[in-house]
């Protein structure tokens, strides 16, 4: 194996754990494993957060649904599958027949979901409606089209409204006039949904930043009131859904301009980053003072150098933006405790590392190329992204450990 990632099953567990203390008793914490649990893997991430307690997880589409619960069944534990992008077409069919529960925005995939379910009112088929409450993305608008929607679930009885559920688009913003607005929205669209008379048993909101977020959050409990609130005017259980925390980390808390309150993060310390990407020294050489390094020889060693290859690169999911050229210092890796920095650039397949000053370094050595020490915010603070990207981006061979 030129490099492999190890999951921490227990940090990930204590991760899930931590949220869902931080929201408090009356609030669930869905954890979303779509896209192949950010690069962490979702089959074995959904069986460690299945037995940690977890009643909900959130999976991309009906494939990855079906991936999941086919392990799950293996492990004997079976929380409920929400699909958070849309499906399409014949995703329908497979929706329906596994049981999952589709996220819905309107009536054509609704009928289309009656159908593969035969129409049967004796066992109405369960969908969360989401409400586009201003982030133009996914979400039926509330008023008139909101409305629409409710007529049409109120009159028949083959889909029942299980849940109803918005996205906010700036949920790590302390005081953020947008979320205030979004969840203002919700709030009427929640009404609509009650005065329908229709009763969901879930209502869902919000993301890691929405738990971490010390302006939304009761002081005192820690819990978020304004979305129990919500929920409980439709009689519902109130749910935030959580990725990112429970692989470890977090978007920095922000403050709105001219927001006085509290913006410190609540649980950003307290996460434990899950993914450790290893690899091993291949080869180890030493260059005399003025060897230029890598493609185009971008990096000159200013002195004798001792050089470490690593068999990994961009092909990887390193990224390239780790490259350290003459005028940009890049990435490192960590040797036990000691940083080894990049020189050169990212190649496909191939990195290397100067170790200088870790005369110990020899070929066989594991490397840490993500992890403690050198971690996925570095990787993005490097590379201009988000730390979300850097995860997803992680193709290598993966161990649970
Ligand atoms: C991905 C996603 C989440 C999880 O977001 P994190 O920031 O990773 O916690 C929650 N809700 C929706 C609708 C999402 O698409």
């Amino acid at each position: 194996m030129k490099s492999w990632v190890e999951i921490s099953g227990q940090r990930l567990a204590a991760n899930y754990r931590l949220l869902a203390d931080m929201v408090g008793a009356e609030t669930s914490v869905m954890a979303v494993v779509k896209a192949d649990a950010y690069g962490h893997g979702a089959d074995p991430c959904a069986v460690v957060l299945a037995a940690a307690g977890a009643e909900w997880l959130g999976v991309t589409d009906a494939a990855e649904g079906v991936a999941v619960q086919a392990s799950l069944a293996q492990a004997g534990v079976q929380p409920r599958m929400l699909v958070m992008s849309e499906a399409l077409g014949e995703e329908a069919e497979t929706v329906v027949e596994h049981g999952l529960t589709p996220v819905v925005s309107n009536v054509e995939q609704m009928e289309a979901l009656a159908r593969a379910a035969g129409n049967d009112a004796s066992r109405p088929f369960g969908v969360h409606l989401e409400v586009d409450t201003g982030m133009a993305r996914q979400g039926v608008s509330p008023g008139g089209a909101l409305d629409d929607v409710l007529g049409w679930l109120s009159r028949q009885s083959a889909i029942s409204l299980d849940g109803v559920m918005t996205h906010f688009a700036s949920a790590e913003i302390a005081g953020s006039h947008q979320t205030s607005e979004q969840r203002t929205r919700f709030e009427q669209a929640v009404g609509q949904v009650v005065a329908a008379g229709l009763k969901p048993a879930w209502v869902h909101a919000g993301n890691s930043s929405t738990i971490d977020n010390p302006a939304d959050a009761e002081t005192a409990t820690g819990s978020l009131p304004w979305l129990v609130n919500v929920a409980r005017m439709a009689g519902a259980r109130a749910m935030v859904r959580s990725g990112l925390a429970l692989y470890g980390y977090s978007l920095p808390v922000e403050r709105e301009q001219g927001y006085g309150g509290d913006a410190r993060s609540r649980i950003r310390s307290r996460l434990q980053p899950v993914m450790t990407w290893k690899t091993r020294v291949t080869g180890v050489r030493e260059v005399e003072p003025g060897t230029k390094i890598g493609y185009n020889g971008t990096y000159t060693a200013p002195h004798r150098m001792r050089l470490a290859l690593l068999p990994v690169g961009y092909a990887d999911g390193l990224r390239r933006e780790l490259s350290a050229t003459g005028a940009h210092t890049g990435g490192w890796v960590m040797f036990g405790e000691a940083r080894a920095a990049l020189v050169g650039r990212v190649s496909m397949n191939l990195t290397i590392v100067d170790v200088t000053g870790i005369q110990s370094v020899a070929v066989g050595d594991e490397a840490v190329v993500l992890g403690a020490g050198i971690t996925a915010d570095d990787h993005a603070r490097l590379a201009g992204t988000i730390p979300y990207e850097i995860l997803c981006g992680v193709k290598s061979t993966r161990c649970l450990r």
